[in-house]
């Protein structure tokens, strides 16, 4: 397809002061120049610089700030980084960015906060704001162990804080919860029959409470939701500009979409297409194809093959392979509060055929696993596959997830010549994990270091936008630390990574998962003009700093797309949010919250002032006569006969 890219006229932007460099009119003089900095390249051949220059959206020079001064001119945007450490741009191997993209305006991120009392606030708030027809929709991100409270909003919570608008609430592959207004318009009654692989639950007389259970499968949640209205195709292109630009706010300049359920080609995908054409991307994407319905999927397959190739498309958005479903009896849901699903007794078949196509095709792909009960089935059928000459050395393929792998399935997977993409889904999901597995068998969950002892690449990323968080900073404190969000510690020592491991693997990795090792992941002359500045040093600050770390300043291929603190304003522009009411125009996306002191006590903090006024404990004191009753505080009991 035919691309072409934006070039900013820099000269119109705001140039920061730079003393004792005097321009110059050459032909060889920068686009953007970044001194003054503490530059990780990635490159073993110059891991540390002092300054970079960017010529044509490519790394043109690294050094320091006598090495980059004579290519200073008149045009060229100069960026003091004031000391502060620079990394190459990052990139989520596993991010479902362009189903997130087309509705990220349309939902309320719970990502970051840090109380249920606050995220039934933003409810109450966004509720009020909502017009008629619309709903209120939280669709992962977070983790009730995040919560000071530790657990999900009722029903009731959600009814009183929106009795009117419909409002949907997801956590994980496990729940949804829905208040009375959503199960109206989704008309679930007591003679809705059970879905296939999930639960209404229902109270007295059987009328559904609002809860939804994947048993295990998550279908039942996503179909729910699906009724809920969605954007036009001009909100939709907007959309996914913000949520891009909100991923640029955290170092993030790539990512591998993993597509997914309801992300049908080529039809899903005309927006960021466009977008690609008329270079408004701010965010690189390698994409996956992904057959949509059970039965059909090498129909669909079939159809793509001779539609497009892998590497169709250019730097900026371009065909990876197929995945990370490749036909939906082989997918294992990761619902850790569920049993293990036993997977059909017969899937090989037709799983093998899917395989062949593709290796015969000559595409790649990537394949969602989470147990190892899973992968030494897949690996049977790649092996036998490959006895046949058809699994050639070079054909990019992957294993996603794969949290229980045994380390015999990694020797298998070497031996084939795959590689891994492991996601921090244990930061969000490891407490229920623990319950059912235990500790010894969480802190193998992944086996990370298993993975890279065994010289496989392996990928970082988040698996965002439905179960985690798509802070790429939250990743790596889970890679570094071990740690859940709710603070529990899973992965020892001996199965953590150091800070720079973490990194290249949020970097490099990704780049070489799409054959893309020689012109990305580094900062290195040649490659491609990705970085960010960050807000703290990623090297030195304590590691529970980690996941409060943003980008200052963003750079994809030479264009600035965030910037923020000092160099605010010196981004492109973005269009306004539309619709105006969008929760992300009120409340953005990821929520920062102050640095903690110690956790405990933050913890504690917190946790005093949700009990203090969250709806449940109101609602209980009222009942006892304690307080008054919410639902009458229209007038004053002081002052009330
Ligand atoms: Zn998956």
């Amino acid at each position: 397809m035919g691309i072409r890219h934006r070039h900013e006229e820099s000269f119109e932007v705001p140039t920061m002061p730079v003393g004792g460099l005097i321009p110059r009119a050459a032909d060889d003089a920068a686009d953007v120049i970044v001194r003054n900095a503490k530059i990780h390249t990635g490159d073993s051949s110059r891991p540390h610089a002092g300054a970079l220059a960017i010529r044509d959206g490519r790394v043109a020079v690294v050094g320091d700030d006598a090495d980059i001064a004579p290519f200073v001119g008149p045009a060229t945007t100069v960026v003091d980084a004031l000391g502060r450490r620079v990394v190459p741009g990052l990139n989520d191997a596993h991010l479902h960015v362009i189903r997130g993209g087309l509705n990220y305006v349309l939902e309320l991120r719970w990502d970051g906060v840090t109380s249920l009392r606050q995220g039934l606030a933003m409810l109450r708030e966004q509720a009020a704001r909502t017009p008629k027809g619309q709903w209120v929709r939280v669709v992962g991100g977070w983790s009730a162990e995040q919560f000071a409270e530790r657990r999900l909003p009722t029903p009731s919570e959600m009814n009183a804080a929106a009795p009117d608008t419909p409002v949907f609430v997801l956590h994980l592959y496990q729940t949804a919860i829905l208040n009375r207004a959503a199960l109206q318009a989704v008309g679930y009654t007591r003679d809705t029959p059970e879905p296939k692989g999930g639960q209404i639950v229902r109270g007295r007389g059987g009328e559904p409470t609002g809860m939804l259970l994947a048993a295990p499968s998550a279908l039942v949640l996503y179909s729910t939701l699906a009724k809920a209205p969605t954007l036009g195709d001009e909100d939709k292109k907007t959309s996914t500009r913000h949520f891009l630009r909100e991923l640029n706010r955290f170092g993030l300049t790539s990512a591998i979409d993993a597509a997914g359920g309801f992300q049908n080609f080529p039809d899903n995908y005309s927006v960021v297409t466009e977008l690609a054409q008329e270079g408004l991307l701010s965010l690189r994407i390698a994409y996956h194809l992904f057959p949509q319905t059970p039965g059909q999927e090498l129909d669909d397959l079939a159809r793509w093959i001779e539609m497009v190739r892998p590497e169709d498309g250019d730097e900026w958005l371009r065909l990876n392979g197929a995945g990370e479903n490749l036909i939906w009896a082989a997918a294992d849901f990761e619902n850790f509060a569920e049993p293990r699903p036993e997977l059909g007794r017969h899937y090989e078949a037709e799983f093998e055929k899917a395989v062949r196509l593709l290796m015969e095709h000559g595409w790649g792909f990537r394949l969602h696993a989470t147990y190892d009960e899973t992968i030494r089935r897949d690996l049977a059928v790649f092996e036998k596959l490959a006895a046949e000459g058809l699994f050639p050395g070079g054909n990019r393929w992957l294993f996603d997830h794969a949290e229980t792998v045994s380390r015999d399935s990694l020797d298998r997977v070497a031996a084939l010549g795959g590689a891994m993409s492991v996601q921090n889904r244990m930061s969000f999901q490891g407490e229920a994990f623990t319950r059912r597995y235990g500790l010894g068998a969480a802190a193998e969950a992944p086996p990370v270091r298993a993975m890279l002892e065994r010289g496989l690449t392996v990928g970082a990323g988040s698996d965002a936008t439905r179960v985690s968080t798509y802070n790429p900073w939250v990743a790596l404190h889970w890679l570094v630390t071990g740690r859940t969000l709710g603070g529990a510690v899973l992965r020892p020592p001996q199965n953590r990574v150091d800070r720079e491991t973490a990194l290249a693997m949020y970097t490099k990795a990704g780049a070489a998962l799409t054959g893309e090792e020689e012109v990305k992941g580094i900062l290195r002359p040649g490659f491609l003009g990705d970085l960010a500045i960050l807000s703290d040093d990623y090297f030195t600050v304590p590691e529970q700093d980690i996941p409060h770390i943003e980008s200052v300043l963003t750079v994809v291929g030479g264009r600035i797309v965030h910037a923020a603190a000092e160099y605010e304003g010196l981004d492109e522009e973005l269009p306004a949010i539309s619709p105006s009411w969008s929760p992300v125009a009120q409340f953005g996306g990821y929520r920062s919250s102050p640095r903690s002191g110690l956790p405990g006590v933050r913890q504690a903090e917190l946790l005093g002032q949700a009990i203090a006024e969250s709806e449940e404990h109101l609602l209980w004191r009222a009942r006892r006569g304690l307080a008054p009753d919410a639902s009458r505080t229209f007038f004053d009991p002081c002052f009330s006969p």
